[in-house]
């Protein structure tokens, strides 16, 4: 489990987290909230991600994302329903979340004889069984 505090913002403090514990994969979920946050849109024209600022006081739904490993680093993905003041949601790929107060995260990592290993043939990430 992480808990992150007011101030912290959640993708920067989160992919150090799993850089300095070498966590190249895992599942994460969080429940908590949000001062502001920056929510992003996969624009399929452009092959990049549409800014959305939501500018508000928010509760962290549900937040779920992974990590997996990316050019040697661990690389977080995280997607997050975010519930305005009025009972509206909005969601979508998670670009910055300012904490307030908090953000409860659980980081589950599966056995390691599921981990992904790059291929060195084919170049792709391929679960590699390990004797434990
Ligand atoms: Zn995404």
């Amino acid at each position: 489990a992480v808990v992150l505090a007011k101030g912290d913002e959640a993708m920067r403090s989160l992919q150090e987290f799993v850089r300095e514990q070498k966590i190249d994969a895992a599942g994460l979920t969080a429940i908590g909230a949000f001062e502001r946050a920056v929510i992003g849109y996969f624009d399929w024209a452009t092959k990049d991600y549409k800014r959305i600022p939501v500018e508000e006081q928010v509760e962290v739904l549900s937040l779920i994302g992974d990590v997996a490993e990316a050019d040697g680093k661990p690389a977080l993905h995280l997607h997050a329903v975010l519930g305005k003041s009025d009972g509206s949601v909005v969601g979508g790929h998670l670009l910055e979340g300012h904490v307030r107060p908090t953000l409860e995260v659980i980081v589950t990592q599966p056995p390691a004889h599921l981990r992904k290993k790059k291929d060195p043939e084919t170049g792709l990430a391929l679960i590699a069984l390990e004797k434990s």
